[in-house]
């Protein structure tokens, strides 16, 4: 059974202070934030940051950039993921993903979503700028029975 055959329970995300994360985890979560600084949004003024980190530790940053013609934007996480698949890293452990609403977590869209199910099911942190609660799920949890090519590697 791979990794992608985990349950996919939302329920069972979970919200943990960011002090009390695995210390390479918190590196992520800053240099998530770290990107965040760099989105290119003019459009929307929504500011988003992304971290994906390798199995081999390497860490890429991504921010959402917009665009004049609206459905080329590209979103944070996706920008991560380019810059990581087009320098040869195709194992991940996890992402970080940072922006800011007052009212809720800002998770993964679902073109992200699916997206980042392609690679696999790896954990997903979610927080605001700040750092102090962090939503703690994974891929499966976000896209339950997610969209995979039937000559993927994906079985049930
Ligand atoms: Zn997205």
């Amino acid at each position: 059974m791979s990794a992608r055959n985990s349950t996919s329970d939302p329920s069972a995300s979970n919200v943990a202070k960011f002090k009390s994360l695995d210390t390479k985890i918190q590196q992520v979560l800053r240099e998530a934030v770290e990107a965040r600084t760099f989105a290119y949004c003019p459009y929307s003024k929504f500011q988003v940051g992304a971290a994906l980190l390798c199995e081999n530790g390497t860490i890429y940053r991504g921010c959402n950039i917009e665009n004049s013609a609206f459905t080329v934007g590209i979103c944070a996480e996706r920008t991560a993921f380019a810059k990581a698949i087009s320098e040869g890293n195709m194992k991940y452990k996890a992402i970080a993903v940072i922006g800011y609403q007052e009212k809720s977590f800002t998770t993964p869209c679902g073109a992200c979503r699916q997206f980042m199910s392609e690679f696999g099911n790896i954990d997903v942190y979610v927080a605001k700028p700040e750092l102090d609660q962090v939503l703690v799920t994974d891929i499966n949890q976000l896209l339950p029975h997610q969209f995979m090519h039937p000559s993927s590697d994906y079985t049930f």
